[in-house]
């Protein structure tokens, strides 16, 4: 059984509890980050803390914890349920006071979780074989820049993607792709630009993505910031996704269409391993 953290406590996760009328809850009124931990250490940690904060400013909730405090209690997590290679979940929402609409921020305390959940990251099917993809319409809310607990959609998209075969969806908001269900999305063009769209109130601005784009500047890799749309999409080169917990994962079709010939491109593994090799450098 794990470990989690509520409130300022280690408990069973049998024994964790949060209020029913904590505004998580009841109205999707918390913000969440997940980093992933390669041998028992932490990658882009300071990176996920740093958007929390943003999350937390955008939505005007208070921050009473301290980053120092955080990291700690990363590491008792993964130290206290052994994790080797996994994620740690942080949810932090508004806090808990009787249902309504409006609310007065300084009166609420912040509610804050955290777990953590073991699984290979580095050898997985999706790193081998790839992942077929199929777009969906984008009718997520204005701000998805705020990575907020409202994961509805997302959560029922992935699940379509799933009942039609695939592994995943890309969203499509105005004939461009916006992202993936829960990572950022990327197409190599047969002359070999890597493109993923610029950020806005439209995508989340991906920790990975970040890092990536980083390690690629770093070494004279250029990838370009601008819209595609899914039939670029398709008829691309290699189209790729990143995430916290995939890193770089290749996508092999989309919409049914091959990409890459069916299995993943070899532009995609090496950026997944710049990627790997540059963020376990820097994990603590
Ligand atoms: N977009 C969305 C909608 C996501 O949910 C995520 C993962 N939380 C990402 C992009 C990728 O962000 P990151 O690299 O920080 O995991």
């Amino acid at each position: 059984m794990r470990t989690v953290y509520v409130n300022g406590a280690y408990v069973p996760e049998n024994e964790a509890k949060v209020s029913v009328f904590d505004r998580g809850f009841l109205f999707g009124d918390g913000i969440y980050e997940v980093a992933s931990v390669l041998g028992g250490k932490l990658i882009d940690f300071p990176a996920h803390m740093a958007r929390l904060h943003r999350s937390a400013g955008e939505l005007g909730m208070r921050f009473t914890v301290s980053d120092d405090d955080l990291l700690a209690i990363h590491r008792e997590l993964v130290s206290r349920n052994n994790v080797d290679e996994g994620v740690v979940y942080l949810q932090m929402t508004r806090g808990a006071i009787d249902r309504e609409f409006t609310f007065d921020t300084e009166k609420l305390t912040p509610t804050l979780v955290l777990f953590t959940q073991s699984r290979a990251l580095i050898d997985t099917e999706v790193a081998k074989n790839g992942m077929k993809i199929v777009s969906i319409p984008d009718l997520r809310w204005g701000r998805c820049d705020i990575k907020t607990v409202q994961l509805l959609y997302s959560s029922l998209g992935k699940m379509e993607a799933k009942a039609r075969g695939a592994d995943d969806a890309w969203l499509v908001r105005d004939g461009v792709v916006t992202e993936g269900t829960s990572n950022n999305a990327f197409i190599v063009t047969s002359e070999g630009a890597i493109i993923t769209r610029p950020l806005s109130h439209s995508i989340l601005p991906g920790i990975t993505r970040a890092a990536l784009m980083a390690y690629c500047a770093a070494n004279g890799t250029t990838i370009e910031e601008r819209e595609f749309t899914i039939e670029e999409a398709r008829g691309a080169a290699e189209a790729f996704i990143t995430s916290a917990s995939v890193f770089v994962g290749p996508v092999i079709s989309i919409d049914g269409v091959e990409i890459s010939g069916g299995k993943p491109g070899p532009v995609t593994l090496g950026l997944r391993k710049t990627y790997l090799e540059e963020s376990l450098k820097r994990a603590i």
